[in-house]
């Protein structure tokens, strides 16, 4: 999609420092990191959030493999032990600042407690 950040990011539009990359998902360092890991794993198509996730396209595949390339980068980076958060936000109410879905994955460091109502 011409006008969305993470599109413009998977279509190598913008610089990014790129954590995994297959033929469907791309995983990415965020901008502005909460913690010393901070990745954000997004499908290649634009599918604005975890609401539009039906059978039809695939929905619990792509789902599962979001979480699975999380455990894995995870691992890679050493902080699977110790763990680490993964979040999605869902529109107004969630906070989804990008509307093309996105997995965080935070971790790194002790993490507080910082998800409540505004
Ligand atoms: P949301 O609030 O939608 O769940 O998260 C959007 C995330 O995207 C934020 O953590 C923000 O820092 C990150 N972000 C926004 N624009 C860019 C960008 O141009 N490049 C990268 N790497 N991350 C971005
Ligand atoms: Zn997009």
């Amino acid at each position: 999609m011409k006008d969305c950040i993470f599109c413009r990011i998977v279509n190598k539009e913008l610089p990014t420092e790129i954590v995994y990359e297959d033929d469907e998902i791309l995983a990415f360092v965020d901008i502005n990191g909460l913690a010393p890991v901070h990745i954000l794993i997004v499908p290649k198509e634009h599918i604005e959030s975890i609401n539009d996730l039906d059978d039809k396209i695939g929905g619990k595949d792509l789902a599962g493999k979001l979480i699975m390339i999380a455990q894995k980068i995870a691992r890679d980076k050493k902080i699977a032990s110790d763990g680490y958060k993964l979040l999605f936000r869902v529109s107004k109410h969630g906070q989804q600042e990008v509307p093309h879905i996105h997995l965080h994955l935070i971790g790194g460091a002790q993490l507080e407690e910082n998800i409540g109502v505004a």
